[in-house]
């Protein structure tokens, strides 16, 4: 693909244990790059993908993390120099964080991305718009992929959903961190269409129906599902 008028790699990376999908963001000219939510268990394959391009990582951008998740990509951040990106009280043991919040830029070369706070997942989650993709983490899981319970805000996703997410382009190609009943990107104008139903009756009701869907769903067991 081509971005800022640069050719630009765009690879998604798919657990093959969890599911869960993470994406390379490289500049080959500039030998730089950034992955977004790597799933566990994938890293040799990130690292052979960015020697086979020439490409350095230099961050590692997290969309959330669970409380029940293991190392947050410290020692990926550790083999490559990478610095770590996650939101505010996101839990970190990288050596090297940076915390960001609603309408930072974080760039890399010649491209930029843009920081999105999305909480309702869970309280902390942000989205990366780089370009015409934007990376949600577990934004459009209505439920919870958390295995120790939720940690989502139905009224925090309301607010995120329609003023933060919904008044971006209809062209947004969304990217979740799972697949979504199958599907791996979506574009924005059909998740607005699909969800206009739940958030057009307001937002007491939307957070009543989430609270349903959160009190009766079961405990996963690390692998998330859609919602
Ligand atoms: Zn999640």
């Amino acid at each position: 693909m081509i971005a800022n008028g640069v050719p630009m790699v765009f690879r998604p990376v798919e657990g093959r244990l969890t599911g869960m999908i993470g994406y390379v963001l490289g500049d080959p000219d500039e030998g730089l790059a950034v992955v977004v939510d790597p799933p566990g268990g994938e890293t040799e394959l990130i690292l052979a993908l960015l020697a086979e391009s020439g490409m350095r990582l230099v961050m590692v951008l997290r969309t959330h993390v669970h409380a029940n998740d293991a190392d947050n990509c410290a020692a990926l951040c550790e083999r490559t120099g990478a610095l770590l990106v996650a939101g505010e009280a996101v839990r970190a043991k990288a050596s090297a964080v940076r915390r960001v919040v609603d309408d930072d830029v974080l760039t890399f070369g010649v491209q930029s991305i843009r920081v999105l706070a999305t909480p309702g997942h869970t309280s902390n989650c942000v989205s990366y718009l780089w370009d015409d993709r934007l990376m949600c983490g577990d934004m459009f899981d209505l439920s919870t992929c958390s295995a120790e319970g939720s940690e989502a805000n139905p009224a925090a996703l309301y607010d995120s959903l329609t003023r933060r997410i919904f008044p971006l382009p209809d062209q947004v190609l969304v990217f979740p961190a799972h697949a979504m009943k199958a599907r791996r990107v979506a574009m924005l104008a059909e998740l607005r269409a699909r969800l206009t139903p739940v958030l057009g009756r307001g937002r007491d009701a939307f957070i009543t129906e989430m609270a349903a869907r959160l009190g009766s769903a079961p405990a996963m067991t690390g692998v998330s599902r859609s919602c």
